[in-house]
């Protein structure tokens, strides 16, 4: 490589280098708990938009990405029925390991997570736009609880970036009436992403 390098190649590999050490991660409980992968998450490193979920799932564990069981299914899809490209965007959780049975990460587990990796990771791809899934991941984020009907859609600010919060894909998998929601969400944080450029 020479001596000049793009935005995008840049940023993969401070995203590489942010997660070297924690490949094998044990600084919160989690890491004792017989999971296969730390999630890092995909995607565009220097994504406007950045999908934010709650912790992998069983197929997100074992194959190491985030968002290709069920859920992430439903998510590709309703982004390709917005033009979205899976690829364009970034796409990670709050807390990167499986929770034994699929329960909801306690607090000391995201807020170690999200200050070794999450955090860091928002700060190098610095996305225009953060669309987070599900309360827990809102929750996560905010500290606080929240009522996610009533908030989703709405636009708020987390540390100088947009946010828009919406539902969980796996409330839609138990709530089909739901999707028209889910789908406006994420499509009203495609189109906040079109209204400003990004500063590098
Ligand atoms: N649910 C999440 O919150 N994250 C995933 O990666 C998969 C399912």
């Amino acid at each position: 490589m020479g001596l000049l390098m793009n935005t995008k190649d840049h940023k993969q590999i401070r995203l590489n280098e942010l997660y070297a050490p924690y490949q094998k991660c044990m600084q919160c409980p989690l890491g004792g708990m017989g999971r296969a992968n730390v999630v890092f998450g995909e995607g565009n490193p220097d994504a406007n938009l950045m999908f934010i979920g709650e912790a992998p799932g069983r197929d997100e564990d074992l194959q190491g990405r985030p968002f290709i069981g069920r859920s992430g299914q439903l998510l590709t899809k309703i982004m390709k029925s917005i033009g979205i490209k899976r690829e364009e965007v970034f796409i990670t959780n709050i807390v990167k390991c499986r929770p034994p049975g699929n329960r909801k990460p306690l607090a000391n587990e995201s807020g170690t997570c999200k200050n070794l990796l999450l955090f860091n990771q928002i700060k190098i791809i610095h996305p225009i736009v953060i669309c987070t899934l599900g309360a827990a991941s809102l929750e996560g984020l905010l500290e606080e609880p929240v009522k996610i009907t009533k908030i989703r859609g709405k636009e708020l600010i987390f540390e100088k970036t947009k946010l828009i919060p919406t539902l969980h894909p796996a409330y839609i998998l138990r709530n089909p009436k739901a999707l028209k929601d889910l789908t406006s969400d994420i499509e009203k944080a495609f189109k906040l992403t079109k209204k400003s450029t990004k500063a590098k």
